[in-house]
This record gives C-alpha cells, sequence and structure tokens, in this order.
C-alpha cells in the first residue's frame, strides 16, 4: 500500500470539554502515550511537516485534545501525554477525564495508536489503557517510538518483553511497529496500518 501524499495538513482546533469535539463524520485516529515518548515528533514525521504539531499545541494546552485535518479527510488526534506519577486513580482525576470520555464514547474514532518508548517497560498507566481500550473494542496499534536508541540486541529483547506484557491484551510480536523520527523507520508500516483503519468502509 503506498504511503498518501499530504496535500494539506492542518490544525483544526483544541478541545477543553466535549462539547466541543468537532462534528461530522470524518474518520479519525487518536494518538496516545506518556509525555516525551516521542508524540509530536511521530506526527511529524509521518505528516511530512517539520513544526505543525508543536507550534500548534501551545504551553498552557497540554491537556487539550488537539484535532487537525488532514488532506480534508481524516482527523488526526493529539492527545495529552500523561505522566510518570499517575496510576490509574490518579489518571482517572488528573489527566485523564477527558480523554477517557473521548477514548470510551467518539464514534468517529477508527483506531488508537498507542506509543511506547521502545527502550522503557510498560507502567501501571499503559496497562490501565490498554485494558480501557480493548474493553471498549477499540483497534489499538502499538508503537514503539525512537527505534534508531537500541542495538539489534536489545530491540530483540525489548520486543519479547513488550510483547509478553501485551499479550493479554491480543498482541503479537508481528502487531508490534518500530518507529523512528529520526531515520524514519517505520513511517510506510504504521501509515500502511492506520489507511486500512481509516479507509475501512
Ligand atoms: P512528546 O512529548 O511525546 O510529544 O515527545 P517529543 O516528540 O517532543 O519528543 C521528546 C524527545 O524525544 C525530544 O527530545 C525528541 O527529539 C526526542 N525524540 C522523539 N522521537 C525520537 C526518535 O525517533 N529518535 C530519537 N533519537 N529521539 C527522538
Amino acid at each position: 500500500m503506498a504511503i498518501p501524499k499530504i496535500t494539506s495538513a492542518e490544525f483544526s482546533l483544541s478541545a477543553h470539554r466535549v462539547e466541543q469535539f468537532p462534528r461530522g463524520d470524518l474518520p479519525e485516529v487518536a494518538f496516545l502515550g506518556r509525555s516525551n515518548v516521542g508524540k509530536s515528533s511521530l506526527l511529524n514525521a509521518l505528516l511530512g511537516r517539520r513544526k505543525l504539531v508543536r507550534i500548534s499545541a501551545r504551553p498552557g494546552c497540554t491537556r487539550a485534545v488537539n484535532f487537525f485535518l488532514i488532506n480534508g479527510r481524516w482527523h488526526f488526534v493529539d492527545l495529552p501525554g500523561f505522566g510518570y506519577a499517575a496510576v490509574s486513580r490518579t489518571l482517572k482525576e488528573s489527566w485523564g477525564h477527558l480523554v477517557l470520555e473521548y477514548l470510551n464514547a467518539r464514534p468517529n474514532l477508527a483506531a488508537v495508536v498507542f506509543l511506547q518508548d521502545g527502550r522503557r517497560r510498560l507502567g501501571p498507566e499503559e496497562l490501565f489503557l490498554w485494558e480501557f481500550l480493548t474493553a471498549r473494542g477499540r483497534a489499538v496499534l502499538p508503537v514503539l517510538t525512537k527505534a534508531d536508541k537500541l542495538k539489534m540486541g536489545e530491540r530483540a529483547r525489548q520486543l519479547q518483553h513488550l510483547a509478553g506484557a501485551l499479550a493479554p491484551f491480543g498482541v503479537n510480536p508481528p502487531d508490534l511497529t518500530w518507529f523512528s523520527a529520526r531515520t524514519f523507520e517505520g513511517r510506510d508500516e504504521l501509515w500502511s496500518r492506520l489507511l486500512t483503519c481509516l479507509d475501512r468502509p
């Protein structure tokens, strides 16, 4: 599957409340992960734009859900990164009400790209969110970021560990996409997975 030419990628809006989510029935994918996981870099790499995401996500708006309109056809949704200290209860209270509401009820949501730093282990927040998403039947695409920082041996070990941790959620090792915003490794593979979800009739 060829990756699409991005003819337009523009910031649509920042939602702070459910009522502000865009109406209409454009299919969308959401991008979820811990702060600093490489989410903005991945979005810019996918879209071939150097600063689209950083520019739009103004400081102080980090808890908003940011919508980007791509090729006039899809929304890419940048969810706020979750933090280091939170566990599930705190996650619900401090970070997540708007995000969990979005993930739970958004009818347009075709898939969630779940980013995981390829060097790290899953924390309680990731496990909570994987459970939350799979319990609701959401399609989740796991992506391992910063692939360029791992040697081949480390990759094999991490892949085995992460695939094991995600197996209870129906994830198999080939479902995990290594991604690097430095080398663009994984970009075509991720696009192809995204298109399968976005263009599903
Ligand atoms: P966000 O907080 O999840 O949006 O993460 P950013 O995209 O802002 O990236 C956080 C840090 O990780 C920055 O210093 C990036 O330069 C770095 N980073 C992001 N992606 C990659 C990658 O693929 N490879 C490497 N080596 N560094 C990355």
